[in-house]
């Protein structure tokens, strides 16, 4: 994939939007979607297979059917296109257009403190970066494709 494809993906602060449950065209939500289909009206039958098949399993069901539905929701379509839906202190987003990067490892100030992130978070996007900043941003995105964000 070439690199302005790749940043349709990866956010600036080096998330992979694409594996995010919230991407629109994500695999999870991709995925979510067809497995409701194929669900189809199994609520019947997993209140029956809690007896027939004495799994108590089963019952949880509904919960199960209430996560699949909201997997299935209208996503995001991506940090570079709007803004972010799960962190809402991010900072990163607007301060890279300030800058006039793509990625915060691009920047002169680089690593800062001004991701906006916890430090859980704010390590992560530092560890990606400086990975992206060593092998560049084509060969970290080809590591990562086929890697589960979470
Ligand atoms: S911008 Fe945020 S909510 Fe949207 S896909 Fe990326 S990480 Fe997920
Ligand atoms: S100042 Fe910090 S958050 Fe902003 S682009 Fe540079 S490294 Fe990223």
């Amino acid at each position: 994939m070439n690199y302005e494809l790749i940043k349709e993906r990866l956010a600036p602060c080096g998330l992979h939007c694409g594996k995010c449950f919230a991407f629109e065209d994500g695999e999870i939500k991709n995925h979510s979607r067809q497995l409701k289909i194929s669900l189809g009206n199994f609520d019947v039958y997993a209140a029956r297979f809690v007896e027939l098949l004495n799994e108590p399993a089963f019952k949880n069901y509904p919960a199960f059917k209430a996560m699949l539905e909201y997997l299935t929701t209208e996503g995001c379509k991506g940090c570079r296109q709007e803004k972010c839906k799960l962190f809402s202190n991010c900072k990163v987003r607007d301060c890279h257009e300030q800058q006039g990067v793509d990625f915060c490892f691009q920047c002169s100030q680089f690593p800062c403190n001004n991701t906006g992130f916890d430090a859980h978070l704010h390590k992560r996007s530092v560890d990606i970066n400086l990975r992206m900043k060593e092998i560049g941003v084509e060969k970290y995105y080809e590591e990562v494709k086929d890697l589960p964000r979470y």
